[in-house]
């Protein structure tokens, strides 16, 4: 079978007219799981799927799932997944545009009347930001068995309000039994969130990997006082403190070049006040990089880290790993296709590791998967003005029905 041309116009469209359910008025979106404005956004995918033959199917946790058939029906279909929910101020692609390109490809086949022996489905999982219920990647963590439907369900946001009511409310709380095992591979397409395609040129990243990442919750303890009478010699200052571990985390980031992240992105200082000597500080570090000795190294580092500025300042300072997460190898058939399928498709491309987590990470372990990257601009995301190109939507979207395809072909 030759393979269908996307249609770029109609893709483009679908991104434009989804993006209203949330919008901001600086050109981002507020679109939180399981909101209003998610329900609006899922009807709109669903209703563009059910109009082209494709029926749905919704699990407890709302993760929707849009079917179109192959010629075997006993045959294990190939799943398409990403996400509908944004960060309170993020943008219109993450997440959005693997939707959107999964979408297109279920409406180029149709339109194409191609026809796949394995049935083609997308889903869209629930809450992959974590922004409003923790944690992040539920639906598909929830689909991978991780956890059960009550206790996601429990889960509340800022204003007490549960995940199951939101659900019901917005008309995804389903009943439908989806498992890992109705399913062959698993194929995720998402903007980079990094700058590296659109500096070099490239059309298309080839994922072989998502870089593991480690939390680590810091308590610094030491001595509130009045600033204008506490003497500065002697002082147990838990900000100033906090301070040189922030820049010392930083130094650890940089001593590993181009791969290497280490970031604390959350400061709560007690009691945050101008004229209080700041006694309590509590904030987190998050070290991220692919190769686990390195990722070992730079554990190390912030725990000497850690003693210096204990010794230095007095200031007691105790600290717990809060997340572990391992680099995550995606399957090396599925990336030798994603490969030969963007050459096939004329456009050029590059392997690459994502920096970011995905729900592809749930996945891994339960069927062969990876992922494709689409440029962004300057590499921003999580931010409103994250922005692509037509073009970029485009070519990803062509060598998504092109892999697909190659894996429908290719699979017993
Ligand atoms: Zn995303």
């Amino acid at each position: 079978m030759t393979t269908p041309s996307i249609d770029s116009a109609r893709l483009w469209t679908s991104l434009t007219e989804v993006s209203r359910y949330g919008a901001t008025p600086a050109g981002g979106l507020n679109r939180l799981a399981a909101s209003i404005f998610d329900g609006q956004a899922r009807d709109y995918v669903v209703a563009a799927a059910t109009e082209i033959g494709c029926t749905v199917r919704i699990d407890p946790l709302g993760n929707t799932f849009l079917r179109r058939e192959g010629t075997d029906h006993k045959a294990k279909a190939i799943l398409i997944g990403s996400h509908l929910d944004s960060q309170p101020l993020g943008g219109k692609y993450d997440g959005i545009y693997g939707v959107m390109a999964g979408l297109e490809l279920l409406q180029s086949l149709q339109t194409s009347n191609s026809v796949t022996t394995h049935p083609i489905e997308v889903v869209v999982w629930t809450n992959e930001e974590g922004a409003r219920f923790s944690p992040a990647m539920m639906g598909a963590a929830y689909f991978a068995g991780k956890f059960s439907a009550e206790e996601l369900h429990s889960r509340t946001d800022v204003e007490g309000v549960t995940l199951g009511e939101s659900l019901r409310a917005i008309n995804y709380l389903g009943s439908d039994f989806v498992s890992p095992d109705q399913f062959a591979s698993y194929f995720e397409i998402h903007i980079e969130q990094g700058p590296i395609l659109e500096r070099e040129g490239i059309d298309i990243g080839v994922v072989t990997a998502v870089q593991g990442m480690r939390w680590f919750r810091v308590q610094l303890s030491g001595q509130s006082g009045h600033s204008g009478t506490y003497p500065m010699e002697g002082r147990r200052d838990a900000l100033a403190a906090a301070a040189q571990i922030v820049s010392g985390v930083q130094t650890i980031g940089l001593a590993q070049p181009e791969i290497g992240r280490a970031t604390v992105g959350h400061l709560l200082v007690t009691p945050n006040s101008p004229n209080v000597v700041p006694g309590n500080v509590e904030l987190m570090v998050e070290l991220r990089h692919p190769e686990v000795l390195a990722l070992n190294t730079m554990t190390d580092e912030l725990h000497a880290l850690l003693k210096t500025v204990e010794s230095r300042t007095g200031v007691v300072i105790e600290v717990k790993q809060e997340l572990d997460s391992a680099t995550i190898h995606f399957t090396p058939e599925l990336i030798d296709i994603v490969e030969a399928s963007a050459t096939a498709s004329g456009m050029s491309s590059t392997r690459m590791i994502s920096g970011a987590g995905h729900d592809a990470c749930q996945i891994a372990g339960l069927m062969p998967l990876t992922m494709i990257f689409i440029p962004c601009v300057d590499g921003i995301s999580h931010a409103e003005n994250e922005d692509i190109t037509q073009v970029w939507a485009a070519n990803g979207a062509q060598v998504l029905v092109e892999a697909v395809l190659q894996v429908d072909s290719h699979l017993k």
